[in-house]
């Protein structure tokens, strides 16, 4: 009989929020898995403590997801530990509102660092590392098709998201390796509910016809589809996870 080795899974900013239950979607599916964080250190052992009790197996790492030397560093640590990632999830990501007119150039800088540069770095350790048969899952928004006032900054990196990630999906030919992006709706977290009012969340939740807003779980369930079994035929979409709302 042949014992097939655990497969790894490397979720970035899973320290709370989408990615914290994505990282607990990916261990119940049976993954190894690496909660990436870049402050929050007791969310993310607390993750893995959870993911620890339901009798799965997962380390807590630091790394800022925008710096190359940190993302490589993660890698290595993660080969280390659990072997180099068979799933590569980028739910890292920050949302800071503003209209064009007086958006800073600090919250541009920052914005396109974590979200944008972030991903391209831990895409580039994955297209030189991962093995054959891989998966890649990219966190965009459901903003880049209903293009909201004052997500321009925000909305644009996640656009440049996904089509980094098409293209890198047709670089990996010959590998097996698929790349995708899922783009939730409003989703209750952090991200989502921070500086709204409830007459705004109230508002946003109504604007896709099942009229709520997601639950962290609801997006897991997309990316453990794109990263499971089933999902091995879709490469190179986006998977709006959104309830319906554009
Ligand atoms: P949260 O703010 O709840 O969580 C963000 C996570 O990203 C945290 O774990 C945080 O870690 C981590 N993070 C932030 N900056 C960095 C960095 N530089 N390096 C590493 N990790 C970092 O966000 P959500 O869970 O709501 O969002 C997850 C993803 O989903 C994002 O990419 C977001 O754009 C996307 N999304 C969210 C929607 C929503 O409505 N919530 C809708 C559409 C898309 P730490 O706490 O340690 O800083």
């Amino acid at each position: 009989m042949t014992i097939e080795k655990q497969k790894t899974a490397l979720v970035t900013g899973a320290s709370r929020g989408i990615g914290a239950a994505i990282a607990e979607r990916l261990a119940a599916d049976g993954f190894a898995v690496v909660v990436n964080y870049a402050a929050s250190e007791k969310a993310a052992h607390d993750v893995v403590a959870k993911i620890e009790s339901a009798g799965g197996r997962a380390i807590a790492l630091q790394a800022n997801v925008a710096d190359p030397a940190q993302v490589a560093e993660l890698f290595d640590h993660s080969k280390a530990t659990f072997g180099v990632p068979d799933v590569l999830v980028n739910s890292a990501g920050i949302m800071q509102l503003s209209p064009l007119a007086t958006s800073e150039d600090e919250m541009f800088d920052r914005t396109i660092a974590t979200n944008l540069k972030g991903t391209f770095n831990t895409l580039r350790e994955a297209a030189k590392r991962m093995p054959d048969g891989g998966r890649i899952v990219n966190l965009s928004t459901s903003v880049t098709g209903v293009k909201l006032p004052s997500y321009g900054v925000y909305a644009a990196t996640k656009a440049a998201i996904e089509v980094m990630g098409d293209i890198l999906s047709k670089e990996l030919r010959g590998r097996n390796i698929t790349v995708n992006s899922v783009a939730p709706g409003p989703t209750e977290t952090e991200l989502f509910m921070d500086g709204k009012t409830d007459e705004q969340i109230k508002g946003l939740s109504k604007l896709n016809p099942l009229e709520r807003l997601g639950q962290p779980e609801d997006i897991a369930n997309a990316v453990s589809f794109l990263a499971g079994p089933e999902g091995g035929w879709i490469n190179g979409q986006t998977l709006r996870a959104n309830g319906g709302m554009v």
